[in-house]
């Protein structure tokens, strides 16, 4: 079998693809959404496309090798990604090849579904606000849903005044008594806070029991986020925005959190994301994949959630469960996703509607994440 071509598709404002096609008339599909840099990964495959051309895609591992190693200049967040899309179209291919589920060529399922959580949270306490959640929750508990994340809201600056800090925690402890006590919360802080402000928040919202609390500070310093972990009493996360085994490196051996969370679409595929797994089960960590995009980086996730022991729960969003992308979009029951028995990654895409450009006026540099971001108060530039 040799790959004949590689094609790429923008057929959302969120949502990049590329297609493996070969000469036996196999493809590969999987997702190569770099959120916020639309024109980066694709160029950056382009590249590589020029070295895959005729080459045997069942040789997963030596092509991974040759992408990360041989152009000298290594990681990144567009190559990675880059690395994670053709890494994964070329798994889908292996187990369309062999006839199985692809994750029966990664040593086989050792769970037979996923579970996932849920997005939801109150954001904005008036009558109004509440109101929204609820529903939206109501919405959730009917698909059977036991874990939801939700991020205090806005922009947070080194220091906020009480009653900022007083209304994300009275959400916190709103949301608890809402669900009770079987159900799972977790919040995203994502990244926002200075390590002083992350702990005193997370102190504040202990007693209402979260599963975790996500990115308290950026990713670039593991000591930081070891500091706070250690004052903090309940699981921190952190690594959706790090980068192979080398960048997760320093936050495993150092224990500086007890979840991970790398995303299979930037981390460099599902070849690095079992790594990263792996590695992190010598330190008893558990992984809990990113993923905020689309169904086919779900899929990605999910072949390797099913393989590992330290997998703890998936991150999905309802655009990524595939309507209108997918003939079968995934389903949530119960609060899980059942296990594929088709071959390849389990995804059958719409071609029609995967093939479609997308023309809308976000499309561009960074305005898929929502444009740029100031403090009100003196127009300095805060985090996203
Ligand atoms: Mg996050």
């Amino acid at each position: 079998m040799k790959i004949t071509r590689v094609d790429q598709f923008a057929p959302r404002n969120r949502t990049r693809l590329i297609r493996i096609s070969t000469d036996t008339g196999i493809e590969g599909w999987a997702e190569s959404t770099l959120e916020g840099k639309p024109q980066s990964v694709p160029a950056a495959i382009d590249e590589f496309a020029e070295y895959l051309m005729g080459k045997d895609p069942l040789r997963i591992e030596h092509h991974w090798q040759q992408m990360y190693r041989s152009s000298f200049f290594r990681g990144g967040a567009h190559n990675m990604s880059a690395i994670a899309a053709i890494n994964a179209a070329l798994w889908d291919i292996a187990g369309k090849h062999h006839g199985v589920p692809s994750y029966m060529l990664m040593g086989g399922n050792v769970r037979d579904k996923i579970r996932v959580y849920a997005h939801w949270g109150i954001r904005d306490l008036s009558d109004e606000g509440l109101e929204a959640s609820r529903e939206r929750l109501t919405m959730l508990q009917k698909k059977g849903y036991t874990a939801y994340k939700a991020g205090p809201a806005g922009t947070w600056r080194a220091h906020e005044p009480p009653s900022r800090i007083d209304e994300f925690v009275k959400a916190a402890y709103t949301m608890r008594e809402w669900v009770g006590d079987d159900v799972e919360l977790c919040f995203d802080f994502h990244g926002k806070m200075t390590p002083g402000l992350a702990v005193e928040v997370c102190n504040e919202i202990k007693g209402m029991r979260p599963m975790f609390v996500e990115e308290p500070v950026p990713q670039e310093n593991p000591d930081a986020l070891k500091r706070i972990q250690e004052q903090v009493s309940f699981p921190l996360a952190s690594g959706e925005r790090l980068l192979s085994r080398w960048e997760f490196r320093e936050v495993i051996e150092k224990q500086a959190v007890s979840l991970l969370q790398p995303d299979v679409a930037h981390c460099g595929g599902p070849s690095e994301l079992k790594r990263i797994a792996n590695y992190a089960e010598v330190y008893y960590q558990h992984i809990m994949p990113h993923c905020a995009i689309g169904p086919l980086a779900l899929a990605a996730c999910m072949l390797v959630d099913a393989v590992v022991p330290n997998f703890l729960i998936q991150e999905q969003v309802d655009a990524g469960l595939g309507e209108g992308l997918l003939k079968k979009p995934w389903e949530v029951k119960d609060g899980h996703i059942d296990l594929w028995d088709t071959p390849g990654l389990g995804v059958e895409v719409d071609e029609a509607e995967a093939t479609k450009e997308y023309d809308g006026e976000a499309y561009g540099y960074h305005k898929e994440l929502g444009g740029e971001y100031y403090y009100e108060n003196d127009g300095s530039v805060a985090d996203w």
